[in-house]
């Protein structure tokens, strides 16, 4: 039997396929998991790039601007009350409830930049937050001696499992790491979440009217400032995402 060339049956079967068969070919499993990574990655320091770019591009030293970041924390606390409470420079910008001081990076300390005086106003406001017994804040303080806690068990539980692991072969060993990390990672996940609505509070409840209303920035200088407000409330979920390769770290541990 004679067939015409372009009918029916001449047609091989293989368009239909290779619809599904191209888009395997496409997207081979090494990109998918190339991908996959990537977006994770993304995931975990994005947040991270995007706070340090925000405080980096406001920065700039600004003579025009009455006071450095550290002058601006001591006049703020003067004013609130709080003359007891010291600022201090350190490497990273914090406020410390337990010691009850004020800690600013030298860049904001000495700087005349928005970042330096939002950054200020931010820490300040933590400062309040502890004055006027913050009910958040003073659960997250407590909630973290508890994690201290748990951090030490966790170490001295990984520190002794190879000595322990020879002495005795026990899948109860390996239980009791796995129930000290998945307590470990559990308990920094809630005092990451309790910590978002005080940062949210510090940043927009407190530090941007104190800036605003006191007339310590321009009101052109109020957006920037916002948006150094918000990148120093999300300092710590960005920290909290990078803990998550703490996970990483812990399976590490336990596969070796
Ligand atoms: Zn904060």
């Amino acid at each position: 039997m004679t067939r015409l060339p372009g009918s029916r049956d001449d047609a091989p079967p293989w368009p239909l396929l290779s619809r599904r068969g191209r888009g395997a070919y496409l997207w081979p499993m090494p990109i998918l998991i190339a991908l996959g990574v990537l977006a994770l990655v993304a995931l975990v320091f994005g947040p991270q790039a995007w706070v340090r770019r925000a405080m980096r591009r406001h920065a700039v030293e600004r003579p025009d601007l009455p006071g450095t970041g550290g002058e601006l924390a001591r006049h703020l606390l003067d004013l609130g009350g709080l003359k007891d409470v010291p600022v201090e420079i350190a490497p990273a910008d914090h406020y410390d409830p337990l010691a009850r001081v004020v800690r600013l990076s030298p860049d904001n300390h000495d700087g005349r930049s928005v970042t330096a005086v939002a950054v200020a106003a931010h820490e300040v406001s933590h400062a309040f937050q502890h004055a006027d017994g913050d009910r958040l804040l003073m659960a997250r303080v407590r909630l973290a001696h508890v994690v201290r806690g748990i951090e030490i068990a966790a170490a001295v539980v990984f520190a002794s499992a190879p000595l322990i692991g020879v002495l005795v072969k026990s899948p109860a060993l390996f239980a009791l790491q796995l129930a000290v990390g998945v307590a470990l990672l559990l308990s920094r996940v809630v005092v990451h979440a309790l910590t978002l609505p005080v940062e949210l509070d510090a940043s927009f409840r407190r530090a941007l009217p104190i800036l605003d209303q006191g007339r310590y920035l321009d009101p052109a200088d109020l957006p920037a400032a916002r948006s150094v407000l918000r990148a120093a409330a999300y300092t710590y979920v960005a920290s909290a995402l990078v803990t998550v390769l703490d996970l990483t770290r812990l399976v590490r541990i336990l596969r070796f």
